[in-house]
């Protein structure tokens, strides 16, 4: 199955159970100051579930466009090195606003998945909530359990603590117990390997997570109490890419027709193979996937920038740009074009992508040439530092004083140096980078809700040291 015919499988099957079918929202929030990039499909609709207004019809569903580079859901690190987490993915999802609830939401996950899509309902689990014995004393979801034991049988139904199945929208406001869909897709071998264990949230390549089903049934007050809700509501949401990947037969979302297109392409560009060499294969799918963040921002009118959301999206492609720069040996610019690729395979599904096909070619070009030109300035001044220098050793401050004025990044210069026998002090530019981040701190907050309040001025130092610059991690740099 196609991944256009997976995505319209999926909404067509709720417009038959009565949902109105909806294109996804922008996922840059223009009028939000809360959230800078939609997170989930929620978040287009959380004024509905906090009573400030009404949908037009209470079953809704969609294909969200969705950003996880900050706060809470950060995914960034995991981008590449993994292949099931992206920065930009599409969360499929039925909406249920005061209408029906988990009797309809479990029965109709089960329906689309094993009879729709027919997966083996043998690779499949779920997890229930467990309940906590906290200040809430909330007990087992009984009613989402033994509504899925119709289903499938009770070993494959797992019960799960208040992180990955009690879901809240922040301090106050709705909030209720989840349900997880999880596919396990390794093969006999691998399983035997660990004696049948089920690995289910323990970072597993072959074991994710699909689909989420929350139950909002409560309402968690000021003073820190839950009221049932009067009106209970259903939110889902499913990963599309990791979908394609299990109804496409593949290990990876990277191996499914969403990605291999762009991957062709960068192979073609860039004149590697991917499945030849880990970290080449690791640069080519975060250049895949950044690509496709920052083509759909551009497209939403979020243009790449010095502050707020526009600086995010200028660091996600400058990270694009190291990675190919590094370990793709590309010294021009490339990346915009990939984007002919991605809009000829997203159009017809998003069309601003190809309405603003040309904008967003150009943006990228331009960004890409500035971008390249500061890392040539940035390596002659390394060469400077190198030949100063009286030892083999380079000094943590003037690494981090490349890093911090000139955008050189960290993980090049490392490059750059063992390549010439020498090494940097780590541990003397982790102080300096430390001293930013304090001074960064004092002015904004960590979100670790889905909603925190950033203050305006804060966003840009939150974002460019707590985020998409932690990605400073010579550790892992070694690793690759
Ligand atoms: P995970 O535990 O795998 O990080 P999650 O619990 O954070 O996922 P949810 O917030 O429940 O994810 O989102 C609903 C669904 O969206 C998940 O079940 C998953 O299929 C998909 N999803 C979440 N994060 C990503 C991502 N970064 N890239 C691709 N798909 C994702
Ligand atoms: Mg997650
Ligand atoms: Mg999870
Ligand atoms: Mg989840």
């Amino acid at each position: 199955m196609k991944s256009q015919d997976i995505r319209s499988t999926f909404l067509n099957f709720f417009k038959e159970k009565s949902h109105l079918v909806l294109p996804s929202a922008p996922m840059v929030t223009k009028d939000d100051p809360t959230l800078m990039f939609v997170n989930s499909g929620m978040a287009p609709f959380k004024e509905y579930f906090l009573g400030n207004g009404t949908p037009k019809k209470s079953r809704i569903t969609d294909s969200q466009k969705c950003l996880r580079v900050s706060g809470k859901h950060n995914d960034l690190e995991e981008v590449g090195y993994d292949t099931y987490h992206h920065t930009l993915f599409e969360m499929l999802g039925n909406w249920s606003f005061g209408d029906y609830f988990k009797k309809e939401a479990i029965a109709w996950a089960w329906e689309l998945l094993t009879v729709v899509y027919k997966i083996d309902k043998d690779i499949l689990y779920v997890t229930v909530f467990e309940g906590s014995n906290d200040e809430d004393n909330l007990s087992l979801d009984t009613e989402a359990y033994d509504l899925w034991k119709q289903f499938i049988s009770e070993d494959r139904i797992l019960k799960g603590n208040k992180k990955d199945n009690f879901w809240e929208m922040g301090e106050q406001g709705p909030c209720g117990p989840c349900s997880e869909i999880h596919v396990d897709i390794r093969s006999a071998e691998e399983k035997a390997k660990v004696d049948g264990k089920t690995l289910i949230n323990e970072d597993h390549p072959q074991v994710v997570e699909i689909w989420n089903l929350v139950f909002m049934q409560y309402n968690r007050k000021a003073d820190g109490s839950l009221e049932n809700l009067p009106n209970k509501h259903i939110d889902t949401g499913m990963g599309f890419e990791r979908l394609c990947m299990v109804l496409q037969g593949v290990q990876s979302n990277y191996d499914t027709d969403v990605f291999t297109p762009i991957i062709r392409e960068i192979e073609a560009v860039t004149n590697t193979k991917y499945g030849s060499n880990e970290k080449q294969d690791i640069a080519t799918r975060v250049i895949s996937d950044h690509v496709r963040a920052v083509a759909f921002s551009i497209a939403d009118g979020q243009l790449p920038s010095n502050t707020g959301a526009g600086y995010v999206i200028r660091r996600i492609l400058r990270r694009a740009l190291r990675y190919g720069f590094t370990f793709l040996d590309k010294k021009e610019p490339f990346l915009f074009r990939l984007v002919d690729v991605l809009s000829k395979k997203m159009g017809s599904a998003f069309p601003e992508l190809k309405a603003q096909k040309q904008l967003i070619e150009n943006v990228i070009k331009e960004e890409e040439t500035s971008f390249l030109r500061t890392l040539d300035q940035g390596l002659i001044l390394l060469d400077g530092i190198i030949s100063a220098s009286k030892s083999k050793e380079i000094s943590g401050e003037k690494v981090f004083e490349l890093y911090d004025t000139f955008g050189f990044p960290i993980d090049l210069t490392a490059l750059i140096l063992s390549e010439k026998g020498y090494t940097l002090d780590e541990k003397g530019f982790q102080e300096e980078l430390q001293k930013q981040k304090n001074r960064s701190r004092a002015a904004s907050e960590m979100s670790t809700e889905d909603w925190t309040i950033l203050k305006d001025d804060a966003i840009e130092e939150f974002v460019g040291y707590d985020t998409l610059t932690s990605n400073v991690n010579l550790t892992r740099y070694r690793k690759v």
